[in-house]
């Protein structure tokens, strides 16, 4: 059954330094963290809505959950008590800096139903991390790492590609390393970069400079693959449509529909390998697939049109996944 989350964001709250690509403010949509009141009204209304508590957490994004106040993050934690007990909730996921986990506070994580932490590594090159103002090491993400599954949590790792001095290949390395710490979820953030942050300055100024969409969306698309060859779930690719960010980005790859861009990118390349010579042809895929195979607005059909290899995308409900049959067309 399908998971799903009440997402509490708690913006830029905790944070001990201001990374480069960070303007939480524009990200969360909102300015002042909400009260404990206000996330019981917020909890309330959002529960009453709810078909499966049993598959829903309550999630706090936004900030750094374990680096704010301890005060406050009590408070935040006492409020979300009753309505996991009321409507029986999977859990809480928190998300927060690898350097702000220790064994102290996993413990008291534990006692309020804590279920899933997510952790914020953005790359494993610590160059990149230094660039880009992190304040924390790839070493710290292995560490954090390693110990949230030691006490028992889900562990989500959190990855951007193209960041300020990442290349392509310290991607695919980041995503390596991600996969060797075997976390349950991952969430692919390809860089927006928003104004009023370090990454604009240095975009404006010509000093970062960035690739295409289309070259993004490749990269992101092979990654989607290798992680989902090492059984992680990739829960987020792209970050999600909000007028907040479209008004602020200044520039990187935002897209309203980024993980489909990626799929439409995967079929094509399945495609390719198996469209070796011109002409016309029926492409078969899953009923759930159709618009995936097109690409988005059709740009797939396109792009072997240009080739000399006319496609028509149809529905066959014995295939799965991302399976595909191709038959070439011809005319009696
Ligand atoms: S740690 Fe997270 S919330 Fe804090 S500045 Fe960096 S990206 Fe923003």
């Amino acid at each position: 059954m399908k998971h799903s989350n009440i997402s509490v964001f708690i913006p830029h709250k905790g944070c001990p330094n201001c990374c480069s690509f960070c303007n939480q403010r524009t990200i969360s949509g909102t300015v002042n963290p909400p009260s404990a009141a206000e996330i019981t009204e917020l909890l309330e209304n959002a529960c009453l809505k709810l078909r499966h508590p049993e598959n829903t957490e309550i999630a706090f994004f936004g900030g750094s959950f374990t680096a704010i106040d301890r005060e406050y993050m009590l408070s935040l934690l006492e409020a979300a008590q009753p309505f996991m007990l009321k409507y029986k909730l999977a859990g809480i996921r928190i998300s927060t800096r690898p350097d702000c986990i220790d064994g102290d506070v996993l413990t008291i994580l534990k006692k309020y139903g804590v279920s899933s932490i997510e952790l914020g590594a953005q790359s494993m090159r610590d160059d990149v991390l230094k660039a880009n103002d992190r304040g924390h090491t790839a070493e710290d993400v292995r560490k954090a790492s390693v110990l949230i599954k030691e006490y028992g949590f889900s562990l989500g790792l959190q990855m951007m590609t193209g960041l300020y001095l990442s290349e392509p290949a310290d991607d695919i390395f980041t995503a390596e390393e991600i996969i060797a710490l075997k976390p349950e979820t991952v969430r692919i953030y390809p860089v927006v970069i928003l104004g009023g942050t370090k990454l604009a300055d240095l975009y404006q100024s010509g000093v970062y400079r960035t690739y295409s969409l289309d070259e993004m969306t490749e990269l992101c698309a092979m990654l989607l693959e290798k992680f989902e060859a090492a059984d992680i779930k990739v829960i987020r690719l792209g970050l999600h449509a909000s007028e907040g960010v479209e008004g602020d980005a200044v520039g990187g790859y935002y897209h309203p529909a980024f993980k489909e861009l990626c799929l439409g990118a995967i079929f094509r390349r399945q495609m390719e390998n198996l469209l070796t010579e011109q002409g016309s042809f029926t492409v078969y895929v899953s009923p759930r697939c159709l618009s995936m195979a097109s690409g988005q607005k059709k740009c797939n059909i396109d792009y072997f049109k240009e080739k000399g290899i006319d496609i028509k995308i149809k529905a066959d409900p014995r295939l799965c996944g991302r399976e595909l049959r191709i038959e070439k067309f011809t005319q009696n």
